[in-house]
């Protein structure tokens, strides 16, 4: 299915109970033939405020590592397992990683990356697209509080650079 689609689904996704609490479901932003996937765990407060992925404290920390090794946030896909906001930012339930994570897998699908990151516990339990190369790594939230999280975070997108 087409990006655009699965954006107008994603926005429209009635599966779970989050939609409920949440203004914006956020499918994500990036490029249609993105070469590397960003994946988090779901939409926090200037998230769903916003509709867009990653625009809050997480997102700047984010921005910093990926400017820092020369990354360009706009050639990536941005995105998240889950696409709706959860209440007071609790983490997905089972059910709800289970009725969105097909939505993940369709972006997978059509954008075709070579390299998936996965952010996070949460985003680490992504449906694999077969010929795709998952990379797990901690979550930006984590990553900004704890050193030796940090520490890794970064080096796995030094080495991300290296694979570009
Ligand atoms: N945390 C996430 O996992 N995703 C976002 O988009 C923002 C914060």
């Amino acid at each position: 299915m087409a990006l655009k689609q699965l954006d107008e689904q994603i926005k429209t996704c009635r599966k779970c109970r989050l939609w409920q609490g949440a203004k914006n479901g956020v499918p994500g932003e990036g490029p249609f033939n993105a070469k590397v996937m960003l994946v988090g765990q779901n939409p926090g407060a200037e998230e769903d405020k916003t509709g867009k992925p990653f625009v809050g404290r997480a997102g700047k920390f984010l921005n910093k590592v990926l400017a820092k090794n020369g990354i360009i946030r706009e050639e990536l896909f941005v995105t998240n397992l889950v696409k709706h906001l959860s209440p007071n930012n609790r983490k997905p339930l089972p059910d709800e990683i289970a009725a969105c994570a097909p939505y993940l897998e369709a972006q997978v699908n059509a954008i075709k990356p070579k390299i998936v990151v996965l952010m996070g516990a949460v985003a680490w339990q992504a449906p694999r697209v077969e010929g795709v190369k998952y990379v797990e790594t901690y979550h930006p939230s984590a990553a900004m509080r704890f050193t030796k999280m940090r520490k890794k975070f970064e080096e796995d997108f030094r080495v991300l650079k290296e694979l570009l």
